[in-house]
């Protein structure tokens, strides 16, 4: 992982600081709050790209209300990290998101549906994110989710989780 750029960015929720990084094939973002090196149970939200809900406004997903609440989760607490990565379609691409889209319409729970169109229920890989956090010093966080996967690989690759978190205010 290769810091790449770093700059200051407002939001509705506060100032964070973005730190693009790219780690010779993909980039990925580093977006946080208040000092995250030097506190425990860091909250992090590990967020992959959603062209439906980020650009398009697409209420047919949580992913863009789930950012907000990281977002002001990590305002309220004063710190946190939100790590962004270029996963569309939980890692198959935006093709396979909107071939999948008619059978999850159909009543297909997402997953099944990418593999009824060829591709895997998930292919996201959040090896990315671990390595980030290194590269940050953050020592141990509270990870903003219920994917059990998330907790897994973040886990398998050294990164302390003292608790998980719903996306909930
Ligand atoms: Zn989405």
């Amino acid at each position: 992982m290769i810091k790449m750029a770093e700059v200051d960015l407002k939001t509705k929720y506060g100032t964070f600081h973005e730190v693009l990084f790219y780690d010779g094939q993909k980039e990925a973002i580093a977006f946080y709050m208040g000092n995250i090196s030097e506190h425990d149970a860091i909250l992090c939200r590990v967020h992959s790209s959603c062209i439906h809900a980020h650009i398009f406004n697409s209420i047919e997903c949580e992913c863009r209300e789930e950012m907000a609440i990281a977002q002001q989760l990590i305002q309220q607490e004063g710190r946190g990290i939100i790590i962004w990565l270029e996963q569309e379609g939980k890692g198959n691409g935006h093709y396979a998101l909107l071939k999948s889209i008619p059978f999850k319409r159909a009543g297909m729970p997402q997953a099944e549906a990418y593999e009824a169109v060829g591709f895997q229920k998930d292919a996201r890989d959040f090896s990315a994110a671990a390595k980030i956090l290194k590269a940050l010093n953050v020592k141990s966080i509270t990870l903003l989710t219920n994917n059990q996967k998330k907790v897994n690989v973040l886990s398998q690759h050294g990164i302390h989780i003292s608790q998980t978190r719903d996306l909930k205010l």
